[in-house]
């Protein structure tokens, strides 16, 4: 992708609204101290202007949790474990080389949820599939759960155990003070 330097006035195509992108999250990898809650939602919200358009058409159901999320996210609900940030920064030099757009939507998808749903990628994995454990919290119990991103096996997060499949269970991200109270980041 090149950037749209010769742009006279024309609708910029996707590529150039991509590469907005791209600066926007380089951007955010120029500096370690960027990882805090409001800066990066605020690229959060600076990067949804040129891609919302795009990605909406390939994933809609996606699009329309992620237009709630991001207008009711609380910078205090945000925590970031280092695996987070060492994810995105991982995601971020790899979009920028992204030529496919499908798999530049998927990118820009694990990007945003890297940050938003906590999960220590580098320390734990699912026993069964080694996939990604995301923190979630049972908005009936109120308990703090681990769901493996590709096979869907809930696990406690205390100790571990395996505690099934989301199933009729209706997860929401954790918050950072859930997170605090259960002792799972201090
Ligand atoms: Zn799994």
């Amino acid at each position: 992708m090149k950037s749209d330097k010769n742009n006279k006035g024309d609708v910029m195509n996707i590529y150039g609204h991509l590469n907005k992108v791209n600066e926007i999250f380089l951007d955010l990898i120029s500096q370690r101290s960027n990882f805090v809650p409001l800066v990066i939602i605020n690229k959060f919200k600076d990067s949804w202007v040129y891609i919302e358009k795009y990605i909406k058409n390939a994933h809609p159901n996606w699009t329309i949790n992620w237009n709630h999320t991001l207008k009711s996210l609380d910078p205090n609900d945000l925590a970031f474990s280092e695996d987070m940030i060492k994810d995105t920064f991982k995601r971020v030099e790899k979009i920028v080389k992204e030529r496919k757009v499908k798999e530049y939507f998927k990118l820009y998808i694990s990007i945003v949820e890297g940050l938003t749903i906590f999960n220590r990628s580098y320390e734990e994995s699912c026993d069964v599939c080694q996939g990604e454990l995301q923190y979630y919290t049972n908005t009936i119990s109120n308990t703090v759960l681990k769901e493996c991103r590709t096979c869907g096996c809930l696990y406690n997060s205390k100790n571990g155990n395996k505690i099934g499949s989301r199933g009729a269970v209706s997860l929401r991200p954790a918050t950072k003070s859930e997170l605090l109270s259960q002792g799972i980041i201090e």
